[in-house]
């Protein structure tokens, strides 16, 4: 028998949703761990709210599971819930309420700890507006305000879905921090178009295209590629043997991506040796990394 993963907060397998028999999520499965922050990241129409949404229990899938800490969301979603935070793409504030009677509100609703309104609202940098109305709040405290209700019952899983939509760069800056420091403590979901949201937040991320995942893989994990372009070109053979190289792609029968071995950088030596062996070098240059490539390559096709 397989030993339970403790660590493992969220696990979702082979979510499969169509509307009207137009298929959204084809085959999602996520696996989230506390102290990590996931990014789940898809041009427009991907299927990112679809899959949030099933993730909260807020939509059935066709097939496919949800366990929450080990409890299946679908059999038993009250108490699968317990341990769930969300913040969905419109929050659901209401305007004529103070900060502090909604953020009661939401600590009845999920049966909070009676100490926990002082502490969230520390936490969420909203200590000095209690007795404000919510409306009256900038877009970038209302959704600090959308974050404290989704974390003021201290859960494992918190889920954002696109949480930076319609911020000012400053406010995206300040709810990004935040962000990455409930990482520390909860495992977090963080929906979002944007690449660089990614990079600055999350440790790790999926890609969905059309409703399917495409690519999953940790965010700034290896090293950064090189690429290389030669009028004599070496063999693959030849460059791959260069001290410091882990790999070799070749792009074209002039272009190369070089892949370093983690720590080092082989620039040096390739320029050296294609002077000493004549493969008259034309540019070398950092890659973009696969991440930025892929995406690039999705939002491409999708617009
Ligand atoms: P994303 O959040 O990545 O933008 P969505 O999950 O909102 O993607 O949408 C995925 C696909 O499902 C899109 O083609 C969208 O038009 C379709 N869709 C989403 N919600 C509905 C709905 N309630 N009824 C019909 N089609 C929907």
């Amino acid at each position: 028998m397989d030993t339970p993963d403790s660590s493992l907060v969220l696990h979702a397998r082979d979510l499969r949703r169509s509307y009207g028999g137009r298929v959204a999520v084809d085959g999602v499965s996520i696996e989230l761990r506390k102290g990590e922050v996931l990014g789940f990241l898809g041009p427009n129409g991907a299927g990112k709210s679809t899959t949030m949404r099933m993730l909260t229990g807020n939509l059935l899938p066709d097939s496919g599971t949800v366990s929450l800490c080990g409890v299946d969301l679908f059999e038993k979603p009250l108490r699968a819930k317990e341990g769930l935070g969300y913040l969905p793409e419109i929050p659901p504030l209401y305007r004529d309420m103070s900060v502090d009677d909604y953020l009661k509100f939401a600590m009845k609703l999920h049966r909070a700890r009676t100490d926990a309104l002082a502490e969230t609202k520390a936490r969420c940098g909203l200590a000095d507006v209690g007795k404000r109305l919510i409306g009256s709040l900038s877009k970038g405290y209302q959704q600090r305000v959308g974050i404290a209700q989704a974390i003021i019952h201290d859960p494992d899983v918190i889920i954002l879905d696109e949480p930076t939509a319609g911020l000012d760069p400053n406010q995206i800056r300040e709810v990004r921090t935040l962000i990455r420091e409930l990482g520390d403590r909860h495992g977090v979901i963080l929906s979002t178009h944007i690449l660089s949201e990614v990079e600055g937040v999350c440790d790790r991320v999926q890609i969905l295209h059309r409703g399917r995942q495409v690519y999953c893989g940790e965010v700034g994990g290896g090293q950064q590629p090189i690429e290389a372009g030669f009028n004599n070109p070496p063999s693959v053979d030849e460059l791959a043997g260069i001290e410091g190289m882990a790999s070799v792609e070749a792009l074209s029968p002039n272009l190369f991506r070089l892949h370093p071995v983690k720590g080092l950088d082989p620039t040096e030596s390739v320029v050296r040796l294609a002077s000493e062996r004549n493969w008259k070098l034309q540019r070398i240059s950092p890659a973009r990394n696969s991440l930025e490539t892929i995406f690039a390559e999705l939002t491409r096709e999708a617009s």
